[in-house]
């Protein structure tokens, strides 16, 4: 087994007596060989999370497990797990080569093997032939390529990589996240990814762990969490939604202003919660299918995006939402058209408000 499997018990730090705690209560079990990505606005408590797992932050309570072995006192170096930071940290005065040999130095490998591992590694990262030359003298992503042929030269069994693409330019993060996806599927290693990016965590990650003020308040696959949010704070923050503030008023029917709209599935009192992709718009009444259900809108936006427009809706004063379209439909859809927004019982999900 390549991978190590790590468990977090109900882990939680605080920094200051009289701070909230950063961590709170977070309970979490990663598979061997997994992509799990904690995700969460900043100060949210991901990176505390993380350092706690690597061994530099020490918990307040609560226990590491590592292959079910208890690793909560285990010094950092002894875990033997890669790291890589948003801002490289390589070290400068030292060439690549050197830089991704540092941790085989420090384990006393011998040097046929250190150039050997060393070789392979920057190969892994497609940089061979890079070797002799030094951090300046390369790009942000190549130099974001050496950290993380360092932080996985050594063979760890858990790879934790705080934000590592936050410092680098939409194109070449897109890049590198590929790159990242596929040294996960080369290497068989359990992956612990920080982002507060949704977009990154929902292509990469098997799973995401969505993380607020501390606490980890929903994990599942990323389709999962899209498409059956539990939560208004989990529907806002992954994914766009169309949200009406109404309420359940019978088992099968949600009300909201003077609209009565059918529920399908478990009746849940809160937010009633619609994906852009599950809302269409007609033009007159006709058009809209049987058994949706349906809110008039004002389109207030329309935004070009080659594959799609973007359309956003005005739904009286207290509803905002959006839907999208292929390019080239209707060009009746433009700001200002009265519309009716409509959707299947099916597409929508009721979310429970925050507390
Ligand atoms: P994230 O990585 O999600 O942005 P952090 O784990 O860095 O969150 O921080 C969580 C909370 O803990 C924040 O309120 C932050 O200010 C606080 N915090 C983080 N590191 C320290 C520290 N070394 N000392 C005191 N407070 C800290
Ligand atoms: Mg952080």
């Amino acid at each position: 087994m390549k991978g190590g499997r790590v468990e977090l018990v109900d882990l939680s730090k605080r920094y200051g007596s009289t701070e909230p705690p950063a961590v709170d209560h977070v309970t979490l079990d990663i598979e061997p060989g997994e992509f799990i990505t904690l995700l969460g606005p900043s100060g949210s408590g991901k990176t505390t999370t993380l350092n706690m797992i690597v061994g530099f932050t020490e918990p307040t309570s609560g226990r590491v497990r590592l292959n079910d072995r208890d690793i909560t006192q285990m010094p950092p170096h002894k875990r033997n797990f890669g790291m890589v930071f948003q801002n490289y940290a390589l070290f400068p005065h030292l060439t690549v080569a050197q830089n991704v040999a540092f941790p085989l130095r420090e384990r006393k490998v011998p040097a046929a093997e250190t150039e050997r591992l060393v070789g392979g590694a920057l190969d892994l990262v497609d940089l061979a032939g890079m070797g002799n030359r030094r951090p300046h003298e390369l790009s942000g992503g190549q130099q974001q390529r050496v950290a993380l042929a360092r932080a996985v030269v050594f063979s760890p069994s858990v790879l934790l990589l705080d934000e590592p693409l936050s410092a680098l330019d939409r194109k070449l993060r897109q890049t590198l996240q590929r790159e990242i996806k596929r040294l996960h599927d080369e290497l068989g290693l359990t992956f612990v990814f920080v982002t507060h990016d949704q977009d990154e965590a929902m292509t990469l990650s098997d799973r995401i762990a969505i993380f607020d003020a501390g606490r980890i308040v929903a994990v599942g696959t990323p389709a999962e969490l899209y498409h059956r949010p539990s939560t208004l704070f989990v529907a806002r923050f992954l994914g766009e939604s169309t949200v009406f503030a109404g309420r359940l008023v019978a088992p099968d029917v949600y009300a909201w202003h003077d609209r009565k709209w059918t529920i399908t599935g478990r009746p849940r009192d809160g937010a009633l919660v619609v994906r852009p992709e599950r809302i269409a718009v007609a033009l007159d009444e006709q058009s809209v299918p049987a058994g949706a259900n349906t809110a008039p809108a004002v389109v207030t936006d329309v935004s070009f995006y080659g594959t799609f427009h973007r359309v956003e809706l005005a739904f009286g004063d207290d509803s905002v939402g959006c839907t999208v379209l292929p390019a080239g439909t209707s060009p009746a859809i433009e700001p200002g058209a009265r519309v009716i927004a409509h959707w299947r019982p099916e597409d929508q999900v009721l979310v429970t408000a925050e507390p």
